[in-house]
Formats: C-alpha cells, structure tokens, sequence
C-alpha cells in the first residue's frame, strides 16, 4: 500500500489510490494489477477490491507522516488522472504534497489529456515532478500534454518500450526514464529503439536513466547500455525547493 519501493528512479510508494482500468498498449501485462490480484488473495485491507478503482482517504496524509525527506513514487497502484476520480480527490492529493514538502513527489499518467485539462487548477508546487508514460509511437502526443503542463520538472517513463519513438521531440522535458519490459508474457525491445531516445537524450541535454532490458530473466539481462550504467536524474535545487515549500506552508 505505501512503503520502500523496489522501483529503481523513486525511494517509496504512497498510494491513496489502488485500481485502474487498461488505457493502451503498455497496460497489457500491468503489473500492478497482478499484484493487487495478489494482495487481495492475501487478505490487505487495501486491496479488498481487487484491482477495482478505489479511493483511500484514510491514506491521504500518509506523507505527512513520514518525517525523513525522501522520494515518493504516487499511486504506484493506479493512475492519478484516471476518468473515474474525482477532482476533488486529486486536488487533496495535490494539497497533501504541497504540505510535505520536504519530499519530492513523481506522479505518472497515461491520461495525459486529462492531465493537460485539470492543470490550470492545480498547485504545482516544485516538490512534484510530473510524468507520462510513453510506450510506442502511437501515444507520443502525451508528451505534449506533458508540455502543456505548470509542473516544474517534467519527465517521460518509456516503459514498456515496446516499439521506436521516431523524431522525438524533448523540448521543455527533464528526464527520460527508458525500460524494457520484464516477466513471463515479456514483449521484446530492440537496442536500437534504445540507443536511439538515448542520443535524443544526448542532444538535447536531458538526463537519461536506463532501467533495464526485461525479459523473462531481467536480473540476468542487465541494464549496461554501450557498456555501462546509465543512471542519470535531474539536478534539483533544493534550496529552491525548499524555499518553495516553506513559503507555501506558510
Ligand atoms: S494505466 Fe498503469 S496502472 Fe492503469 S492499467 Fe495501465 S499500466 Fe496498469
């Protein structure tokens, strides 16, 4: 439900929201809905739905509580901007990461219309780093959304890469997170889909993170690209952030 995360760009989980409904291609082999499946064989209070969209507002000032400073991946078990939640609720999300501002938030959609749509009402304080989901060619439109959002850092999850993203366009992007996808129904990525957003990256002097490759053994297969680890994050002002935040705590 919240808690460390084996997730290698983010340090934890909060999830006030669990479930969510296939959007694209990516969502084939959702991972988090084989977990909540399990949870709920397993009896978490969270997951009695399943992976039915469910909202947990006993969870909300989970963050608040948590007094070390750290990354916080949200709703690893759902999609924020899903049609289905309601824009109050996202609005207390949005509260709650104003408030403890002493982390940094990453949230990731797919519904990056609905994203681009609510933006305008939302507080983008500089704790929260935003996101898309970009698997294939046929939803790099969400990278626009993206653009056309207040969020301070705006960064691409390219994972599951499951197809080439031809003529990238990584004007007003942060970060770009690249991943294969892993376990048994596994699709395959080819190098070069990789090496190819990774000069992108390159030439317009975003940070690039590679993943993994995936696969059916993902430890096995690795995550050296061109003979290396490539594990760069965006350089944070903290001071900037902190300011920030102390101002809007005010
Ligand atoms: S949007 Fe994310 S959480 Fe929702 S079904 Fe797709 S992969 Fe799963």
């Amino acid at each position: 439900m919240a808690g460390k995360s084996k997730i290698e760009w983010t340090e934890s989980t909060w999830n006030p929201v669990t479930g969510c409904t296939k959007i694209s291609a990516g969502c084939l082999n959702c991972y988090a809905e084989r977990l909540a499946i399990r949870l709920k064989a397993m009896g978490q209070r969270n997951y009695q739905n399943g992976f039915e969209l469910t909202l947990h507002e006993r969870m909300l000032d989970y963050p608040l509580k948590l007094k070390t400073p750290q990354i916080i991946f949200v709703n690893s078990m759902s999609d924020l901007f899903h049609e289905k939640i309601p824009i109050e609720y996202i609005l207390k999300v949005f509260d709650v990461m104003k408030r403890a501002h002493w982390h940094r938030f990453q949230v990731l959609t797919k519904r990056a219309d609905r994203l681009s749509e609510l933006s305008p009402i939302l507080n983008w304080t500089s704790n929260i780093w935003m996101g898309v989901t970009v698997e294939n060619a046929d939803v790099m439109y969400r990278i626009n959304h993206l653009r056309q959002t207040n969020a301070n850092v705006k960064f691409l999850s390219v994972e599951p890469l499951i197809g080439p993203l031809p003529d990238l366009d990584l004007s007003g992007i942060d970060w770009v997170i690249v991943g294969g996808e892993s376990g048994p129904s596994a699709r395959p990525m080819e190098k070069q889909w990789v090496t190819d957003i990774k000069d992108v990256c390159l030439e317009y002097n975003v940070p690039f993170f590679f993943k993994q490759w995936g696969g059916i053994n993902k430890k096995k297969a690795g995550r050296l690209l061109d003979g290396r680890i490539w594990d760069e994050v965006p350089i944070i002002d903290t001071k900037k952030q902190e300011t920030a935040g102390n101002i809007l705590a005010l």
